[in-house]
């Protein structure tokens, strides 16, 4: 989708690739299959390239410091990426900042989530490996002692939270340039199935326009004072008592904004090629009041592309985008956007769409 944002600028894209069936690799023109974690292959793919960005966070950050070395600009550069990668590290930088965050410490075994939970409200704890995890990987929710054996066995270390008590969670999306420049996407619902984004809603609804600010300014923040350069999703939650905390934080295109796509003057993937390029930022304003991403997982059923059909002839407005992913269930292959001026009729089609898509709805 980023490569695609690229095409109407002429701008060619060098992908590394894990495999040559990753999505990406199915659409760029010049791909190297190679490992991301291996220093001589992100050397070897580098040379020549005038720019280095990300679609997801995982590539070892003193990796990024040697193609940096190397004179490779490297957007968003290691010292900001670290916070995306690093739940820890972002958690330590969020309090010097002063961003509310859930009540957390970094824990050594189960006795030392025992004595942080008794210094809050007891069990249950969420406890976090503070690298590697998504969607819901690497977090769990821990009721006793003993249930807190279970992610120090990996031998990494272990972030505690307190468990929140939210009513919704929200997303701030943001795109920031090296020169500065920085737009704020509204704030989004990002409503979760299993630890997993089945549903976003393009603006939050009924969401205070106060708070709504509030976590604008403190997204921008975030992004100033890491040095963030592109796209930056951070992830919050909304408390029952009206308060927002950081979840977590992502430095590259993300789920929570793929309504912009359709829905938005200018993409998430738009403006984060051009924050990338440090070229003027577009327009993040939505095009509607209100659109809805559903995510399309994979079902029992392993050819989608049947249900275009049904989907297309039903609703001409609907987006599709499908990933190119061999169906697996669960695995997310595709979204569908839809905006209009009715919430819970643009929610009601999308839904459908996802769910034939799926193979769960069958009429
Ligand atoms: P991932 O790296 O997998 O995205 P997250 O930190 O976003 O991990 O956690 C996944 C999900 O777990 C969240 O979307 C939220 O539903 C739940 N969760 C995470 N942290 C907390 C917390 N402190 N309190 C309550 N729920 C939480």
């Amino acid at each position: 989708m980023t490569h695609e944002a690229g095409i109407p600028l002429g701008i060619r894209f060098k992908l590394l690739s894990d495999t040559p069936q990753d999505s990406a690799a199915q659409v760029v023109h010049d791909v190297v299959v190679g490992d991301y974690r291996d220093l001589e292959t992100l050397r070897a793919f580098a040379r020549g390239c005038d720019v280095i960005t990300f679609d997801h966070e995982h590539v070892p950050t003193e990796h990024l410091r040697a193609l940096e070395a190397d004179g490779i600009p490297v957007r968003p550069g290691p010292d900001a990426l670290v916070h995306a990668q690093d739940k820890g590290v972002m958690r330590a930088r969020l309090d010097a900042l002063g961003i509310p965050c859930p009540r957390h410490r970094i824990v050594r075994d189960a006795q030392d989530v025992a004595a942080f939970a008794q210094e809050g409200a007891g069990f249950p704890v969420v406890l976090k490996t503070v690298r590697g995890g998504y969607d819901g990987k690497g977090v769990w929710v821990v009721d006793t002692v003993e249930e807190a054996e279970e992610p120090f066995r990996a031998g990494v270390p272990v972030l505690a939270e307190e468990k929140v008590d939210y009513v919704r969670e929200l997303a701030a999306n943001v795109v920031r340039s090296p020169h500065g420049q920085a737009v704020a996407y509204p704030v989004v619902e990002s409503r979760q199935v299993n630890g997993v984004c089945d549903t976003v809603i393009a603006p939050a609804p009924g969401l205070d326009p106060a708070l709504a600010l509030e976590a604008e300014e403190m997204a921008l923040t975030i992004a100033k004072e890491l040095g963030v350069v592109g796209h930056l999703a951070v992830e919050l939650f909304q408390t029952r008592d009206g308060r927002i905390l950081v979840n977590e934080l992502a430095m590259r295109p993300h789920n929570s904004g793929h309504w912009s796509m359709d829905g938005a003057i200018t993409s998430q993937f738009a403006n984060h090629v051009r924050a990338v390029l440090d070229l003027p930022l577009g327009d993040p304003r939505p095009r509607a009041p209100w659109t809805v991403m559903v995510n399309v997982l994979g079902g029992d059923f392993p050819d989608m592309y049947s249900a275009y059909l049904h989907c297309m002839a039903r609703d001409p407005q609907l987006k599709i985008h499908m990933y190119g992913k061999d169906v697996k269930p669960g695995r997310k292959v595709g979204h569908v956007n839809i905006y209009g001026d009715d919430l819970d009729d643009v929610l009601e089609r999308a839904r459908h769409a996802a769910g034939y898509l799926r193979g769960t709805i069958t009429e």
